[in-house]
């Protein structure tokens, strides 16, 4: 990576020489902001899992599609990954369908990242029900459309009323989503991703084959371990439009499974984190990262559409796989570490290269899914938090960013934002000063009477 390499100098992305006290200070103060309140995290476990093991049973004794009787759970996504943002607001269970031995076949233009799924042999099995016309390719809208339908149908069945609802489908989701309002607290909403997925036993497909880049930092024998796990498929469509026939029906490849892993055992020593002596900052480091993502988003949503928090966290990993001292992650490093992050996610926009953790051949930076305006777009707003000191983070409450933030729509700009927080101070201090002239004006008569 190039942040040990590259020399920087004062006002560069990964600058770390120059950290103000104040962003000292605002760094520590937001990362402590954000861990997640206990009671939030229980009561929402209680509700989401209330919902899926229904569902799992609901799916079980299913009339309509016996192939989806047989379901179990792969959970994955942030909030197990212990790094949700703000409040544990998002679920994504992955459903595994059981599926026959399935080939193979990259869609070239994606760089490893996209796939046409296929039985090995023709089948009589439920699975039929959910293939293309040869008889062998799985139709990922088909599996899709029925996922939504049942889920649909269970939600109005069995949880009608009771502040679940469906969301519409959305093309280039490979989810189903419910949202959940609490009726008692307006505020509280909660949402799952429903998302059906194929594992595929045999191996790693060519394009991820050599593993991820992990032998420095969590040692050779744990990426040994990983190649020989599972690879797991969603039914997501490449963005773009004028798709081909086969990227419509296609399957993208996620490694959701292993990054939960990554995520949890993360320290070049196994004993990082196990004791409070041994804690660490880089869970923490990247949930500052996704809260300035989250919030940039909020500040510019048609701007920065194709930017998700899928690019924090491939950032966060291949600075984790450079930086792999525990000791350069210790608590009191949290401003340099975080800097160090946010300094290589914002050359990598300057660089309009991002690539994949697995699929290296795969810039996540690349057009038609990140456009060369929106990239251009987020450079700049990435330099301006820098320069500014991360005005994008300074917001009041932990949960503020979970709401839109109004005036930043009506004035998408950081800058203006900062004014008037300054503005406002001024506008305070001028009441202190005048309260203070009253006062002793006050005084004085009061010895003169
Ligand atoms: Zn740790």
């Amino acid at each position: 990576m190039e942040s040990q390499t590259r020399s920087v100098s004062s006002g560069t992305p990964g600058d770390v020489s120059s950290i103000s006290p104040q962003l000292n200070r605002l760094i520590r103060q937001r990362s402590r902001d954000l861990r997640l309140r206990k009671f939030d995290q229980q009561s929402a476990v209680k509700i989401v899992n209330h919902l899926i093991e229904s569902l799992l049973e609901y799916l079980k004794n299913n009339e309509d599609h016996p192939f989806f009787r047989d379901v179990s759970v792969l959970t994955s996504g942030s909030y197990y990954e212990m790094v949700k943002i703000n409040k544990p607001n998002e679920f994504d269970i992955m459903l595994k369908l059981k599926v026959p031995r399935l080939e193979l076949s990259e869609l070239e233009e994606y760089q490893g990242l996209f796939y046409k799924v296929k039985l090995v042999k023709a089948t009589r099995k439920e699975i039929k029900h959910f293939l293309l016309e040869d008889e062998r390719t799985i139709s990922a809208t088909k599996i899709k459309e029925e996922m939504h339908r049942l889920v649909r149908k269970f939600i109005n069945n069995h949880f009608k009323g009771k502040g679940w609802v469906i969301n519409r489908k959305l093309v280039n989701s490979p989810a189903v989503t419910l949202e959940y309002n609490n009726k008692e607290k307006e505020d509280d909403v909660m949402s799952v991703d429903i998302v059906p997925t194929l594992e595929v036993p045999q191996g790693w497909p060519q394009a991820a084959r050599a593993g991820p880049n992990i032998d420095n930092w969590l040692g050779k024998k744990c990426r040994r371990q990983f190649v020989s796990k599972a690879v797991y498929f969603v039914p997501k469509r490449p963005k773009g439009r004028n798709l081909k026939d086969d990227a419509k029906e296609s399957w993208r490849i996620s490694f959701s499974h292993i990054e939960k892993e990554m995520m949890q055992y993360h320290g070049n020593k196994k004993t990082c984190c196990e004791t409070p002596s041994n804690k660490c900052c880089r869970k923490r480091c990247l949930q500052l990262l996704k809260c300035l993502i989250e919030g940039l988003k909020q500040r510019y949503p048609k701007e920065l559409e194709p930017l998700c928090s899928y690019h924090g966290k491939t950032a966060f990993f291949h600075v984790l796989s450079d930086r792999v001292q525990d000791s350069l992650w210790s608590p009191g490093q949290m401003s340099v570490s975080f800097m160090k992050l946010f300094g290589y996610f914002e050359r990598r926009a300057l660089d309009g290269s991002l690539l994949h953790f697995f699929v290296r051949q795969h810039n996540l930076f690349s057009p038609p899914a990140f456009p060369k305006r929106a990239l251009a777009f987020l450079t700049n707003a990435l330099k301006e938090q820098r320069e500014l000191e991360f005005p994008v983070l300074k917001v009041p409450s932990p949960s503020a960013a979970l709401v839109p933030d109004t005036d930043a729509l009506i004035h998408p700009n950081p800058i203006n934002g900062t004014d008037s927080i300054v503005a406002s101070e001024h506008s305070f201090r001028h009441v202190y000063a005048w309260l203070v002239v009253v006062i002793v004006c006050v005084g004085i008569g009061c010895v003169f009477v």
